[in-house]
């Protein structure tokens, strides 16, 4: 090996990964910042995710994040993982450390609240109970951040009711579980409503969950960002709420990925959205 600093390398791991935004977003920030580093996107199967990943840091990589269909996989093959990483039960980020040990972080729920801290300043996670629709992996990073903010409460639907009821199983006595067709009811008071079902998103359903009861003063979120805004966000706009769409989510939760990999905490700006959409 020559004694020429390596270039760092990062990147996604998933399948099918042709799809994936990070690469344009990474690469507009290693741009802007003048780092010299790539980020790659690689499909890689089932079969072969350990090794991959075994392989990776001795070709230069210093991490890589982890998407469909491995995120709960890698929980299995890191040697270090976060607490919050525990919690959800599945990790977007890893982190090779220089003395060989893979380390597991899930971003998800910081990218959540920073993207709605962003989009709804006025937004108060202590302000009222949160209705949250889907009980899947993205669900769970949800429910992790807002109890985490403080959320008196949550109201909790899915489609298949015993995955919630694992949920809130899980996460305590403030996750209050509704059938899916009464998921309509529990919006009435709350102050933050998020999807967090893959409804909305082109070649999908459409959510159809009734919104009569939606007060203007809540916040509505979509985890959907294509279309950036679904059903849901202009059904919400149209009764007067702020809403938030997804997009800013993927973008923050990349921040913390960035800034261990590439040693710059990168701005999450109009530029930096326009290169993701590109
Ligand atoms: P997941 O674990 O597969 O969960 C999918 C969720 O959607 C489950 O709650 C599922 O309900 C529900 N669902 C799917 N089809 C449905 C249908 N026909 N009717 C009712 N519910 C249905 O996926 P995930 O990782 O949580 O991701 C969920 C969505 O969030 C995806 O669209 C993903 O792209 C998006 N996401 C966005 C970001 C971001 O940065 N903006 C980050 C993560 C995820 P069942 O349990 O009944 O199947």
């Amino acid at each position: 090996m020559s004694d020429l600093p390596r270039i760092p390398l990062a990147g996604v791991i998933g399948s099918p990964i042709a799809h994936s935004k990070s690469p344009q977003l990474h690469r507009h920030w290693l741009k802007t910042y003048g780092i010299a580093g790539h980020y790659i996107p690689m499909d890689v199967g089932s079969e072969d995710l350990e090794q991959v990943l075994r392989t990776l840091p001795k070709a230069g990589f210093v991490g890589v994040n982890v998407t469909i269909p491995h995120k709960e996989a890698v929980m299995e093959i890191a040697d270090l993982i976060t607490d919050r990483a525990i919690l959800i039960g599945a990790a977007n980020t890893l982190i090779f450390r220089k003395d060989g040990q893979i380390h597991a972080d899930n971003t998800d729920g910081y990218g959540f609240l920073e993207n709605l801290r962003a989009g709804a300043p006025h937004w108060n996670p202590a302000a009222g109970p949160a209705a949250v629709l889907g009980a899947g992996g993205a669900a769970r990073a949800v429910v992790a951040s807002l109890l985490d903010a403080g959320a008196p409460e949550i109201y909790l639907s899915n489609r298949t009711r015993v995955r919630a009821d694992k949920l809130a199983q899980d996460f305590g006595s403030r996750v209050q579980v509704y059938d899916w067709v009464q998921a309509g009811n529990m919006i009435d008071d709350a102050a933050l409503l998020v999807n967090t079902t893959s409804l909305g998103m082109i070649g999908k359903g459409e959510l159809r969950v009734p919104l009569d009861g939606l007060c203007a003063d809540t916040v509505v979120t979509d985890l959907v960002y294509a279309p950036l805004k679904t059903r849901l966000l202009a059904t919400a706009e149209d009764m007067g709420c702020v809403t938030v769409d997804g997009l800013g989510m993927l973008l923050h939760q990349a921040v913390p990925a960035f800034e261990r990999w590439f040693g710059k905490r990168p701005e999450v700006d109009r530029a930096t959205r326009a290169a993701a959409l590109r």
